[in-house]
């Protein structure tokens, strides 16, 4: 036998949306539109210097988002896609078994899969009853043990998001001893002016840490760039535990082309809100349960019947996320798409 770690038996491996020839794909979130064209020429050009690694220290793309966010450099970590710096933020915050980190939960299905590839603990505390996380509630498990938390915000899969004012008061809680990770993968999508923008609160915090994504509104998904904004240390400590060239060279080409299209690519984030607004209403009218999305995507609560609907669906060649038996969360698309997944929501027994 190989000496692999026995306890790896028990990790729950990560479920991809599935991609079905000839369905429309809506269990991803990914923007169905492919990368505008100048990103693509970016792309091409960047490919012919595949033959060497790229920048290590993923320098101008960082002194690009340095720029944007008007922050140091020394403050960002470029990542290979924002997952891999959820794994870096546990390998610099936890080292003990005891080790805790802290989330909510139902949300992104890679925390516990990050903190359980460390060696640490998590402490899970659930939603409310508005799919919400319970900020109250996660602040009270913190313990002396805590070395992490992650907050999801639009949370992954409800949708829902996190005030600024009750973030504000969570930090006040937790103390400056917790590193506090704001996954803002979908923060583009976001219309409520009072859900909280880690970016604005970066400065009063050292023990606070921002991440966000290419892959969503940047339609870069497949290239794999994230990013973590936060105190110079903690960025620092990010790099040291990344792998080496993670990110590649045609990766930062494509995110600083992306960087610049930026309108074009918020307008199409702005449709995807339309059609948001439009899906969730047509879903509630039908009698669903829906929470109150702020994402590219809508949480419909199932119970029971999530494994039935993703199956009618899938019989309607609409493919869904299910997370039975809790519910399917569906990414919001072109109003083509919509429209498919609508008329097979609309044709569910129920
Ligand atoms: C999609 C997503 C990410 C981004 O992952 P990448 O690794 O950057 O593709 C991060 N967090 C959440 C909650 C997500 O849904």
């Amino acid at each position: 036998m190989a000496p692999i770690r026995p306890d790896l038996e028990s990790l729950p491996a990560y479920v991809p949306g599935r991609a079905v020839p000839g369905a429309i794909k809506l269990a991803s979130n990914e923007v169905s539109l492919p990368p505008p064209a100048r990103v693509l020429a970016a792309i091409a050009e960047a490919a012919t210097g595949a033959n060497r690694y790229p920048d290590l220290s993923v320098t101008g793309l960082t002194a690009r988002l340095a720029d944007e966010f008007g922050l140091d450099a020394a403050r960002i970590a470029v990542g290979c896609g924002s997952v891999s710096l959820c794994q870096q933020l546990v390998a610099i915050t936890c080292r003990e078994p005891g080790d805790e980190v802290v989330f909510a939960w139902r949300s992104f299905e890679s925390y516990p899969i990050v903190t359980q590839v460390q060696g640490a603990t998590k402490r899970t505390v659930p939603l409310d009853a508005e799919f919400r996380h319970d900020l109250e509630a996660m602040a009270a498990a913190v313990t002396p043990r805590t070395r992490l938390v992650f907050v999801c915000t639009p949370n992954n899969p409800t949708g829902t998001t996190v005030r600024r004012d009750e973030f504000e008061c969570f930090l006040q809680a937790v103390g400056p001893d917790v590193l506090v990770a704001l996954d803002e993968a979908y923060r583009e999508f976001v219309t409520d002016p009072d859900a909280v923008d880690g970016t604005a609160l970066l400065d009063a915090h050292p023990n606070f840490v921002v991440l966000r994504t290419f892959s969503k509104a940047y339609r870069l998904a497949g290239l794999r760039v994230g990013y973590a904004l936060g105190a110079p240390e903690v960025a620092q400590a990010l790099r040291k535990v990344g792998s080496p060239f993670a990110v590649s060279a045609i990766a930062q080409a494509a995110a600083l082309a992306a960087l610049d299209c930026r309108a074009e690519l918020l307008a199409a984030c702005a449709e995807v809100e339309g059609e948001r607004e439009r899906v969730r209403a047509a879903l509630l009218h039908a009698g669903y349960t829906v929470p109150p999305s702020q994402a590219n995507f809508v949480w419909v609560a199932l119970g029971e019947r999530t494994a039935p609907f993703a199956a009618h669906c899938l019989d309607q060649k609409v493919v869904v996320r299910p997370f039975h038996p809790e519910g399917v969360r569906v990414t919001v698309s072109t109003p083509d798409e919509n429209d498919a997944l609508l008329a097979a929501a609309l044709s569910f027994p129920r």
